[in-house]
């Protein structure tokens, strides 16, 4: 049988649950005669949810969003003329879907860049056409 002391001791590992079966069921033994230790646990319990709960350090958001904001310019697409976060040509983009975009923009180059949704609808025009 394991004492008052004993179950305190194994207290810490029972919730990492590193304790063999065989101590386990000694240990849960113990909680359902010992009134003393079963309370003690479920304050042990408690402070280890506590500690779980507590949120990690981390920096404060709103810093790395307003650098974010700091940074980020708004731009035109030369296609749909929409204020878009960043233009960007996807240079993996296929040749054919760049001769369609400049079937419909002769004046674009491949430079000027496009935004995803521009991208995506002349993606989807290609496949239409297939
Ligand atoms: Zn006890
Ligand atoms: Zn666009």
């Amino acid at each position: 049988m394991l004492t008052c002391q004993d179950v305190n001791k194994l207290m810490a590992q029972y919730m990492e649950k590193k304790i063999s079966l065989h101590q386990r069921i000694l240990f849960k033994l113990h909680l359902w005669m010992c009134e003393h230790c079963s309370q003690h646990l479920e304050q042990f319990e408690k402070n280890a949810d506590v500690m779980k709960k507590r949120p990690p350090t981390e920096a404060p958001k709103d810093l790395s969003e307003r650098l974010g904001e700091v940074f980020e310019e708004y731009q035109i697409c030369p296609i749909c003329q929409k204020e878009v976060r960043f233009v960007e040509l996807h240079a993996k983009a296929e040749r054919q879907i760049l001769e369609i975009i400049r079937r419909d923009h002769p004046e674009w180059i491949e430079k000027n860049g496009l935004c995803p949704p521009c991208l995506e609808y002349y993606r989807q025009e290609l496949e239409r056409q297939q």
